[in-house]
């Protein structure tokens, strides 16, 4: 067991000031007064000495300390009550400069918290106004052509107006993400966990991208037929908007006449894996951890050019996780790419 520091400084004082006196008291004795006082009474008077001075030595001191150190814990309290326990305030100084370094490390990381989080608002910001420029610019400039006399021109009047409203089309899909991603991640968003149809879902989604599909000629398929229901347990409104952005990535990033497989198989005892294969272009290794990020996007132009907003992914690891399930992404560059994420079991079955 270490000695507490406090205890060996005043062992030390008090041994060297019962050396002292006793000396001094016996020189005096011996040689101004000629007494020869027995050797048990020096014995006796140094052990007296040097007990009361240590007692009172380790108490001076205890209560110096405790008094300085309990001003340093009020004043470093002040800057934030939790981070000291007021009843905890300790005389050992070596205690103290562990929670100071201990408060002083929390501090900086608050700090390095902070930039970042500052770092990322800049970013996002960035990202926002950049986004909303490129349609706000194509717009505005097909309604200024419009203005200078392409209006009287029947052709380009219809041509005109219908691109400038594909531009406020895309400009509508990405305030509806910002909406989506901004509810996200306030946590304002309700998740009504009730048991739903796996199996009729992906169909519904399947029917409404099947136009959008086709345009690149993909076709959309199960792995085998589900001829009955797979119940799981999640918003189910959430769960078709994770769907249609995965299938919709599927689509723009898949193989022209190539197909989207989706398969439902068991992942453990409670849950299930959805799996959305495709045959497209895929994703480099070094892009496949960064693109769930807002705005993360491998091809920049090719995205704009297919509509994305950058923002997909970012909404489906949103929700997949506020119902506290995991997303995977597996990916061969040029030959295709597997999104899969875990679902509850509404009930223990077997696929
Ligand atoms: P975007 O609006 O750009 O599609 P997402 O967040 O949905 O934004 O996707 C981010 C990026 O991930 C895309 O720009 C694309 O490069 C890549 N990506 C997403 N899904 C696929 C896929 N199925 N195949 C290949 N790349 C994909």
């Amino acid at each position: 067991m270490k000695i507490k520091k406090t205890y060996s400084f005043a062992f030390f004082s008090s041994l060297y000031i019962s050396i002292f006196t006793t000396g001094t008291l016996l020189l005096v004795s011996y040689f101004g007064f000629n007494l020869k006082i027995s050797f048990w009474f020096w014995f006796l008077f140094i052990g007296v000495i040097f007990a009361f001075t240590f007692i009172i030595t380790q108490y001076r001191i205890e209560k110096f300390i405790y008094q300085r150190i309990k001003k340093i814990y009020d004043s470093v309290s002040l800057l934030d009550t939790v981070d000291f326990n007021k009843t905890s305030i300790t005389s050992d100084i070596a205690t103290l400069s562990r929670e100071v370094e201990k408060f002083a490390k929390d501090k900086q990381l608050q700090i390095k918290n902070l930039n970042k989080r500052e770092g990322y608002r800049r970013e996002f910001l960035g990202n926002v106004s950049h986004e909303l420029k490129t349609p706000l610019f194509t717009v505005q400039g097909y309604l200024l052509t419009l203005a200078d006399g392409a209006m009287n021109d029947k052709h380009f009047r219809e041509k005109y107006i219908e691109r400038a409203n594909k531009g406020v089309e895309r400009l509508i899909a990405i305030v509806k993400d910002l909406d989506m991603i901004s509810k996200l991640e306030s946590a304002d968003l309700n998740i009504n966990k009730e048991p739903f149809d796996i199996v009729n879902l992906v169909k519904g989604v399947y029917d409404l991208l099947e136009i959008k599909a086709k345009k690149r000629n993909i076709t959309l398929l199960f792995d085998k037929q589900y001829d009955y229901p797979i119940m799981v347990i999640g918003d189910e409104e959430r769960y078709e908007q994770v769907l249609t952005n995965l299938i919709v990535n599927s689509i723009k990033y898949g193989k022209i006449g190539g197909s989207i497989i989706v398969k439902i198989e068991s992942f453990n005892k409670n849950k299930i894996l959805i799996k959305i294969i495709d045959d497209g272009e895929g994703i480099k290794e070094e892009h496949k951890n960064r693109i769930f990020e807002r705005f993360y996007r491998v091809d920049k132009s090719r995205s704009r050019d297919q509509g994305g907003s950058g923002l997909g992914l970012a909404i489906v690891k949103h929700i997949v996780e506020a119902h506290g399930e995991q997303i995977f992404v597996e990916s061969e560059y040029l030959k295709g790419s597997t999104f899969s994420f875990t679902l509850e079991k509404a009930e223990k079955f077997y696929i």
